[in-house]
Formats: structure tokens, sequence, C-alpha cells
């Protein structure tokens, strides 16, 4: 874990979350910002930076986290479906550089990705 990193400090609990799950490997809380109904964001509990930084080490965080989704998805009800969503770097518009999914749904939404 990361000392300074915000979602570090979201998992040890130092800064306050709207918590939807928690296991082993994954924590999950409600997007500060929501841009639908449903906007969690799904994460690793350890730090990897990013998606470029997903390696054979790490990746069991990688699936743990998709096994976490669709648990979430069932519990808020998106039976319909929803989306899944990585930003990765500069170019990807990532601004916490700590993996994380953004389970977005609740809505139907648009199917434009950019
Ligand atoms: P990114 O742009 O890195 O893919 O996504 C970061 C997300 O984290 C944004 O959607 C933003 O609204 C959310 N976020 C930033 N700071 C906080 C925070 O302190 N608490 C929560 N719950 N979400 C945050
Ligand atoms: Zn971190």
């Amino acid at each position: 874990m990361d000392q300074n990193c915000l979602f570090c400090r979201i998992i040890r609990g130092e800064i306050p979350s709207a918590k939807v799950y928690e296991d082993e490997y994954v924590f999950a809380f409600r997007d500060i910002n929501p841009q639908a109904p449903v906007h969690i964001l799904v994460v690793p509990k350890t730090h990897i930076p990013c998606a470029d930084a997903v390696d054979a080490e790490n990746s069991v965080y990688v699936a743990k986290c998709f096994e976490a989704i669709a648990k979430i998805a069932e519990a808020e009800g998106l039976s319909n479906g929803y989306r899944v969503v990585n930003n990765c770097g500069e170019d990807g518009g990532q601004s916490v550089m700590h993996l994380h999914f953004h389970l977005i749904g609740g809505v139907k939404l648009s199917e434009k990705v950019v």
C-alpha cells in the first residue's frame, strides 16, 4: 500500500467513503462525483498504479475485481446491463493513480465510448 495514495487511504479508512463491497482483495465505494445513477469505483486492495502495471504477480487482483463487479451489479439491480471503464494514464484521463474500475449503470448509456 502507498502512504499518500488517495485510494489506499480510502481502503485503510483514513478517508471516509460510501463503501458498497469489500473482501480480501477488493474494496468498492460510490464515486464522489457520480456520472450515472449507479457509479461505483472497484479497487484492488493493493497499490497497482494503473493498467500498465498489471502483471502475472498481481493479476489475481484484477480477476477478483471482476468477480466483485458481478456481485455488486446484481446487488445494485443492474440486471439489464452496465458499463465497466478503466482510464489509464494521461491520454486515458486517469486522475487517481491507483488502478480502479468504474462500474456505471442504472440508465441506458450512450453507445459512444469517446
Ligand atoms: P479516474 O479519472 O482516475 O478514472 O477516476 C477517478 C474517480 O475518482 C473520479 O470519477 C472521481 O470522481 C473519483 N474520486 C476522486 N476523489 C474521490 C474521493 O475522495 N472519494 C470518492 N468516493 N471518489 C473520488
Ligand atoms: Zn494506492
